[in-house]
């Protein structure tokens, strides 16, 4: 077959498996350059269209490869605008690939630990101005104030722990950017401790060991970002806690973030979990609903564009888990928007985050006030209406959680759709009702038995 039939041939099974929109906009474009059963190297137009089918489809792409050739042949994307079906070479030659981009980090990697150092060049965006304050960070971020005003002396160390993209590196360059600029003739080292490790072998290795040392020690304010990495090198951590002890001794700040508090990391030695505590310890939340939408506009707006109305508060309803995932979302809105040359709506932002949100059944909100009416023998128009009696509040707040669980839609239509009610009532209807079915076994056989029949 050659490279276009088995292109053509993957395509159509992948065609058969998407909304046509779906296919439309992230399949048309593609041009074959290679196909074949060990390799398939697809040219896209430009760099967005690349990630997200490295990030959405690649595995779905390999699938129905894997289908049609019977082998598994490895997946790559070039950006090339029209690219020629085929390199204008001998094609049985091994080393004759087109040209392509340098490899493409794989999907799903996370991306590569800063490991900055004497050369402080930290990323651009991660200042105090740009980090949004809320509930869930603001100890962390008082903390990290502190040690710049009184560093060796507020908190020491510093360690701040919290899961992946929750703002630790973001607070950690922050904090360090902060004291140089206050401090211009001090000496501060910000390294990951991947890096710490790696360079820490490197020494060994080469008997260098002495200017290692000298670096690390001789520092008015040492950082280390992700010291976790630390209990998979237990060589280091010997090393470490000597430098530890020579920076604690004279009063030098030091400063680490980790994925977890000292105690659960695991096989770290005990000497070092009870130094880490010393100082302070605290704790970088996953971001509350409000955080989250100020986090959405703040980034919008530096990057130079207006959302409207509700795009921000959808955004941040469907990603809860970190920032990181939140700007990501916000970058696949604004980038499916451009892509599709369409105005940036909320419908849209629905469709772009489609594929990111896990996929629900496809239930409406008709079905759900439906079931839950007949449930618990109260009208419709009563779950759609403004009375606030106790027989008609609960089944309207177990209709506003289903919604929650079951459907898309965002908080605000929900609420609309139940009597115009605002996203804060349907946001406490939502957790009363989820604390409900863990203690109220009434409740909890109620929503299950609806949660049934609307998914038969
Ligand atoms: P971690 O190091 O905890 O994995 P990062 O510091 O890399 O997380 O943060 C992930 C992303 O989220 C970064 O782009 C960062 O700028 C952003 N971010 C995290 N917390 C905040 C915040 N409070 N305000 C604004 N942006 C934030
Ligand atoms: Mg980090």
């Amino acid at each position: 077959m050659s490279s276009a039939g088995v292109w053509s041939a993957v395509s159509r099974q992948i065609e058969s498996s998407l909304r046509r929109q779906q296919f439309e906009t992230w399949f048309r474009c593609i041009t074959p350059v290679e196909a074949d059963e060990e390799r398939i190297v697809l040219s896209v137009p430009n760099r967005f269209y690349k990630e997200w089918l490295e990030t959405y489809y690649l595995s779905m792409i390999k699938e129905s490869a894997t289908k049609v050739t019977g082998a598994s042949p490895a997946v790559t994307f070039v950006i090339g605008g029209t690219a020629s079906p085929r390199p204008e070479r001998p094609s049985t030659e091994p080393g004759t690939q087109p040209a392509r981009e340098p490899a493409p980090v794989a999907a799903g990697a996370p991306p590569a630990a800063a490991s900055e150092d004497a050369s402080h060049s930290f990323s651009p965006n991660y200042t105090f101005d740009s980090f949004v304050v809320g509930p869930a960070n603001r100890l962390c971020h008082a903390a990290a104030m502190a040690i710049v005003d009184a560093p060796g002396r507020a908190y020491n160390p510093l360690f701040i722990h919290g899961g992946v993209g929750l703002g630790k590196t973001h607070l950690l360059q922050a904090g360090s950017r902060a004291f140089m600029a206050r401090n211009p003739n001090s000496k501060l080292v910000y390294i990951s401790c991947e890096q710490f490790v790696n360079d820490f072998v490197a020494a060994v290795q080469r008997g260098s060991l002495a200017e290692l040392r000298s670096r690390l020690r001789e520092v008015d304010f040492l950082v280390i970002d992700d010291i976790h990495f630390l209990a998979r090198a237990e060589r280091t951590q010997e090393e470490f806690f000597h430098t530890f002890n020579t920076l604690y001794n004279a009063r030098k700040q030091i400063v680490l973030s980790s994925d977890s508090a000292p105690t659960e990391i695991p096989s770290l030695e005990e000497r070092l979990v009870s130094r880490f505590k010393w100082g302070l310890v605290a704790r970088l939340d996953p971001p509350t609903y409000e955080t989250r939408v100020a986090i959405v506009r703040n980034k919008s707006a530096a990057r130079g564009y207006e959302l409207p109305a509700g795009v921000a508060e959808f955004i941040a309803e469907s990603i809860t888990a970190n920032i990181r995932e939140l700007e990501g979302a916000l970058t696949r809105v604004v980038a499916f928007a451009a892509l599709s040359n369409r105005a940036m709506t909320l419908e849209l932002a629905r469709e772009a985050l489609q594929d990111t949100l896990v996929s629900k059944p496809l239930v409406s909100i008709e079905d759900i006030a439906r079931e839950v009416s007949s449930r618990y023998s109260v009208k419709l128009s009563d779950l759609q209406g403004r009375r606030r009696t106790k027989s008609i509040a609960l089944p309207r707040q177990v209709c506003m959680h289903l919604a929650r669980q079951m459907t898309n839609y965002s908080l605000k239509e929900i609420g609309g759709f139940f009597g115009g009610r605002d996203h804060t009532t349907v946001m406490y209807a939502d957790d009363k009702i989820a604390k409900l079915v863990r203690s109220d076994p009434g409740v909890r056989m109620a929503v299950r038995d609806i949660h049934k029949t609307l998914t038969r």
